[in-house]
């Protein structure tokens, strides 16, 4: 009997019944590697128990005893309540009995009769004098039946399914590793990268013989998961590398000068960025560069240098916003500092193109009046929908994104068909923790900003309950006395337009009432882009000293005597929304102050996410806590990652062994990118496995 391999399809084996097969089936369980790749969610320990507890406790615990009694309850509205009273085996004197309780879990009461021997796990609390578990996951103990299974060794639990119980799929597990052979099983990852045999692992995961040998085996399939990852990404990367571009590199004069001219030394990590910048502007492949940093940190200084190494080998650059303001803004910076290098930058408006589909030209230096209007500007500044609209980049040489990370093949085949192929530069606020530029951005190269300029004043954050208001108010007041101005931030509650501008013009006659005399502005995503652009022009000059606004200031706005800012129902926003929105304060030399104001209802959960940023004002940290929240799973296998969800390893904790597997995946494929040495055909698998899955994604 030659055994079974993974691939043998459940449906050829007899001794499954029919009716277990077609359970199997329903949990999308079709070969015997689907089943060994469904690994146990916990272990418990049966060879030695939790002792009984005597009160409450954070932790899960798991017990065994004997059930007592068990009792039903009634309830008005056809509630009901089963208690099953559970004896510890060798009780001892302290040993109290253990109520395991259950509510409208007709299956349960159906399941559990006095006598029985069960193992429980869960989180015990005292409820009326008693210590109760709710609803804890539970096992009868079968006594005649009882191999080393279940008990007397380290029992995996797997996650279960309608019909299927753990003991179920233990079971299963455990007849299908005793019949698979493992000989022909090769491994999908590099000896030199982890020696175990993949067999051996995947026995281990499931029935691991101890603690030692569990880590080990999850190690080896953690790596053969992030190995499988990675060799997409280096394919990928490898196939972007053959793709034809033009050098934008002749050198850094313009670069220099801008340099020279800035009141600031620029911060090391700026300059590392821009050097790395320019190395693979200097490359006739096309660049594919990620720019990140915590907010305030620099990346336009970054961008623009960028912007002028293309433009002095004789190309045009372009910079595109989520937003008119921000277009706005970052064409009022580069202009001012462009102008004494003799650098031409153009600004396209939605609003004038719509009219007239012209493009204005602002600094047109070196250039006749009158003139302007025809002449291309060598830096062209405007929203993302520069890229669709065809702006006649004639000479395109790079494409600076901001603010976008989720630049990808669709945009740059936008460009390829308009017979562009420029370097392209993705910059993004929010900074990303280290697994996911490894796993999410992959495939591109990235410079980190993770460094702010010195001059960086500080930022008190303090969450507050909105009955402090007043207090709040009375704080804003001095500091705006005294020359500073301020932010006041309201979530957007409905998304409509007509609630939209009834809610902005409700908090601003507040706001107004609350900081007279004070002169105030008013800035929302309905307001037009004339009006916007005279709202914070009077900001930035300082006649009005107020802005309030809803998230549209979240992203780049920057005006440094701005040092206070107020969060309404800041519960409300997301953790990394709320450190963008900070981040428009602590500009200058002044010290800023940043107000959460939270609700009375505010969720624990809620007061937790304000907490982290009183905190700290790292934006790696908070990123990550932000990720951990929400967890990785959804953060992975997005649709536009391409990339399988995660079985077993973690993004944050496993972080070592996705470097060690990532070195491997790209050292392979530098020695052999197309996979065609004997020894590497197998990795072809993992290539087209991933091919299967985006596909599948797709459809
Ligand atoms: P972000 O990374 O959030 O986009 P910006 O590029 O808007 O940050 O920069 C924020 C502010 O810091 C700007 O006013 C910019 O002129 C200033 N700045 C940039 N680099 C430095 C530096 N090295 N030293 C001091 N100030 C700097
Ligand atoms: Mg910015």
């Amino acid at each position: 009997m030659e055994g079974l391999q993974l691939e043998t399809p459940l449906g050829e084996l007899e001794w499954i019944a029919p009716a277990r097969q077609r359970q199997l089936e329903r949990f999308g369980w079709r070969t015997v590697g689907d089943v060994l790749g469904h690994f146990p969610k916990r272990y418990e320990d049966r060879t030695r128990f939790d002792r009984f507890p005597s009160g409450e406790s954070g932790e899960a615990i798991c017990v065994c005893g004997t059930v007592k009694q068990t009792s039903l309850r009634r309830f008005r509205g056809s509630q009901r309540m089963f208690d099953a009273i559970l004896e510890e085996d060798d009780a001892h004197a302290l040993s109290v009995p253990l109520v395991c309780r259950w509510f409208n879990a007709y299956w349960v009461e159906k399941a559990i009769i006095q006598g029985q021997r069960l193992v429980v796990y869960g989180k015990p609390k005292v409820s009326g004098g008693k210590v109760v578990i709710s609803h804890p996951e539970f096992e009868v103990v079968v006594e005649e039946a009882e191999g080393s299974i279940h008990l007397q060794r380290i029992v995996p639990i797997h996650r279960a399914t309608e019909g299927l119980t753990p003991r179920m799929i233990r079971q299963l597990v455990w007849d299908l590793l005793e019949k698979v052979n493992g000989q022909s099983e090769e491994g999908l990852l590099p000896g030199s990268l982890d020696a175990t045999s993949r067999m051996w692992a995947l026995r281990q995961i499931h029935f691991p013989d101890s603690g030692e040998s569990l880590g080990v085996a999850r190690r080896h399939l953690v790596l053969t998961e992030f190995f499988a990852m990675q060799v997409v990404i280096a394919a990928k990367r490898v196939e972007q590398a053959g793709q034809d571009g033009a050098a934008h590199y002749v050198g850094r004069k313009l670069v220099d000068r801008l340099h020279a001219g800035l009141p600031f030394g620029l911060t090391g990590a700026q300059v590392r960025s821009i050097g790395e910048i320019g190395d693979d502007l200097a490359l006739a492949r096309p660049m594919n560069r990620l720019l990140h940093g915590d907010v305030g940190s620099g990346k336009t200084l970054v961008a623009l240098s960028a912007m002028l190494m293309a433009v002095e080998a004789g190309y045009q650059a372009a910079l595109m916003a989520p937003t008119q303001i921000l277009a706005e803004q970052h064409y009022l910076t580069m202009r001012r500092l462009c102008e004494p290098l003799g650098v031409r930058v153009g600004l396209r408006t939605a609003s004038r193109s719509e009219e007239s589909g012209e493009v204005e030209v602002g600094g047109l230096f070196g250039v006749e009046e009158g003139e302007g209007k025809e002449k291309v500007p060598d830096i062209l500044v405007g929203t993302h929908a520069l890229l669709y609209e065809g702006v006649g980049f004639e000479r395109l040489g790079l494409a600076v994104i901001d603010e976008q990370h989720k630049f990808g093949v669709m945009q740059r085949a936008r460009l390829k068909a308009q017979g562009v192929t420029p370097d392209i530069l993705v910059m993004t606020a929010t900074p990303i923790p280290r697994t996911l530029t490894m796993t999410l951005y992959g495939d591109l190269d990235v410079s980190t900003l993770d460094e702010l300029p010195k001059n960086r004043g500080k930022i008190v954050t303090a969450a507050r309950d909105v009955a402090k208001l007043p207090e709040a108010v009375k704080f804003l007041r001095e500091h705006l006395e005294a020359g500073r101005q301020a932010y006041i931030v309201y979530p957007l509650i409905d998304e409509s337009e007509k609630m939209e501008v009834k809610a902005a013009g409700v908090e601003f006659k507040k706001w107004q009432e609350l900081l007279k005399p004070m002169s105030c502005g008013l800035l929302h995503g309905r307001i037009g882009p004339e009006e916007k652009e005279t709202i914070m022009e009077g900001f930035r000059l300082g006649t009005t000293q107020v802005l309030v606004a809803t998230t549209v200031i979240e992203v780049g706005i920057d005006v440094p005597n701005a040092n206070l800012m107020l969060i309404e129902n800041a519960e409300r926003f997301g953790l990394a929304q709320l450190h963008q929105l900070r981040g428009r304060v602590g500009r200058g030399e002044h010290k800023s102050y940043c107000i959460l104001l939270h609700s009375g209802k505010v969720t624990e959960e809620g007061l937790e996410k304000l907490r982290i940023l009183e905190g700290t004002g790292d934006g790696f940290k908070i990123a990550e806590a932000d990720l951990r929240r929400r967890g990785p799973g959804d953060i992975l296998g997005t649709a536009q990652s391409g990339l399988a969800p995660l079985k077993l390893g973690d993004l944050f904790t496993d972080d070592d062994l996705m470097r060690l597997a990532r070195n491997a995946a790209f050292l392979l494929f530098e020695r052999d990118p197309k996979l065609e040495a004997v020894e590497n055909l197998k990795y072809r698998k993992i290539l087209e496995e991933a091919q299967k899955f985006m596909l599948s994604q797709v459809s």
